[in-house]
């Protein structure tokens, strides 16, 4: 086909790729390119996602795409990007110079525009200027396509929404002829059906997700009323996923395997570096605490493989990409299946077998619901505030939830994104040994309610505490 080789070309011509980074990036851009359908694109942080609405804006010829992208920030980077590889892209925000602002509105209205990319915030396209620019270039039959990035901003069930991003709705109705791209990370399933909505997309949408499904993370759960020494524990267990010893220490340093374990506390990341050390495998503790430099320096020494292990709090873990993570431990329950998910997934990005385990326990449970009901107090009567807050209690109470019932552990993950149930194929403790399983959750229930009976009057006491 003439086309697949045009993609192909101006892959190479435009960006210097030889090929895609995935089949699922192919398909997306052959897809946008035909400019059949609206086009929905759900691949993880670092999988090319630009490209999918960069080419196929290149191959549109004398038009614009117009990017919407949340923060200045994101903006300049796309910019400067594009500007290396000598593709002619350019912004309109608040803080560019008149003179700035003049060259790009010369250059839209011209004939023969240059310019392939305009990105935009939210923001400023909801000003009059924009919109009377918008419909000179629709008039012109100038644009390419309007591409949504971070397109999760739109949804209020996003972790961070962005009202602006409500107001692309009206432009997607106004300028009905136009395709439209909507770009995100993985979202959940209710993210995904709110960016349909409000963008107003045009069904039936062409969708390229990539399945949420991580076929080599083995997921368990170790519930805390029922283990002796905890340092130990965890330690044995570490040392598991690290494998044969001989093997750790003839690999280079950087690619040796390694393990995070996240903690809730900085006190508690600190007891378990120094715990763990004394259980004879080297950790470091990272926390919000620690000074910049610091926390650059230990997260380098983890990255270099001074030390296998990395104690932390959910502060660790942005843009950080090692592949020969064997093993994510969360020795407190996650905040919600999203954070879960992404924490978790740190763990096998090289593809290997790893290990992704969560102790479990009802005063953890307890003490995060007790800020949570604080927060969400606090929050009353204060509008989207409040709704947040008890949003948060609810997530937090699924995965409670979940870790009290005997479900496969990747079930809970494909129903929040919406995929249908994986073939678990024993990557988890429940599908591995069901009768197992149930014994070790009969345990814990019954050890709860010993402790219950123990402590009855602390436990009223407590009753006390949440009252207000
Ligand atoms: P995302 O938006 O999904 O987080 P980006 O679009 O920022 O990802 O791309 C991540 C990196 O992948 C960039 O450095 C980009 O140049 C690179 N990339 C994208 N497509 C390809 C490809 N086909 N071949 C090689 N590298 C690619
Ligand atoms: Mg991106
Ligand atoms: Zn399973």
């Amino acid at each position: 086909m003439a086309h697949e080789s045009a993609v192909h070309e101006a892959l190479k011509k435009h960006f210097g790729h030889s090929k895609f980074k995935s089949d699922l990036q192919e398909k997306a851009v052959k897809c946008a390119v035909k400019k059949k359908q609206d086009v929905y694109v759900s691949m993880p942080t670092g999988s090319g996602k630009s490209l999918c609405f960069q080419l196929p804006g290149l191959m549109s010829e004398n038009q614009i795409t117009i990017v919407f992208s949340p923060l200045l920030a994101l903006i300049k980077d796309q910019i400067d990007h594009l500007t290396k590889l000598k593709v002619p892209a350019d912004s309109l925000n608040s803080k560019m110079s008149t003179k700035e602002r003049d060259r790009v509105i010369m250059d839209l209205k011209a004939v023969r525009t240059n310019l392939k990319f305009l990105y935009i915030t939210p923001e400023q396209a909801a000003t009059k200027f924009f919109q009377d620019l918008l419909q000179t270039l629709h008039k012109h039959n100038k644009l390419a396509y309007f591409a949504v990035d971070e397109a999760h901003c739109v949804s209020q069930w996003g972790h961070d929404f962005r009202p602006d991003y409500l107001k692309l709705g009206e432009l997607r109705s106004k300028y009905s002829d136009v395709i439209w791209l909507a770009l995100t990370a993985t979202a959940s399933r209710e993210v995904k059906e709110d960016i349909y909505k409000q963008l107003r997309l045009h069904q039936p949408v062409a969708q390229f997700s990539t399945p949420s499904f991580r076929k080599n993370l083995f997921y368990d759960i170790v519930y805390k009323n029922s283990i002796e020494d905890d340092f130990q524990h965890l330690a044995d267990f570490a040392r598991h996923c690290l494998g044969n010893p001989k093997e750790f220490k003839d690999t280079p340093k950087p690619q040796r395997g390694c393990g995070i374990v996240y903690c809730r506390t900085r006190d508690q990341v600190e007891r378990m570096a120094i715990g763990v050390t004394k259980q004879g495998i080297g950790a470091v503790a990272y926390h919000a605490g620690l000074k910049t430099g610091e926390r650059t320096e230990v997260q380098e020494a983890w990255m270099r493989g001074d030390q296998p292990i990395i104690c932390a709090t959910n502060s660790f873990g942005m843009g950080v990409d090692k592949p020969s993570v064997r093993f994510v431990i969360h020795w407190d329950v996650p905040q919600n299946v999203a954070a879960y998910y992404q924490e978790s997934g740190r763990a096998g990005r090289d593809g290997l077998q790893s290990y992704c385990r969560l102790y479990y326990g009802r005063e953890d449970v307890r003490s995060i619901r007790f800020l949570l009901q604080n927060d969400a107090h606090r929050a009353r009567g204060r509008g989207d505030k409040e709704l947040l807050t008890e949003r948060a209690i609810k997530q937090f109470e699924k995965i409670t939830e979940f870790c009290e019932r005997t479900t496969c552990r990747h079930k809970l993950f494909s129903d929040f994104f919406g995929d249908p149930t994986p073939d678990c194929s024993g990557q988890c403790d429940v599908c591995k040994r069901p009768k197992k399983a149930e014994k070790a959750l009969e345990i814990f229930h019954r050890l709860c309610m010993d402790d219950a009976f123990k402590s009855h009057i602390s436990l009223q006491d407590c009753a006390d505490l949440y009252e207000e």
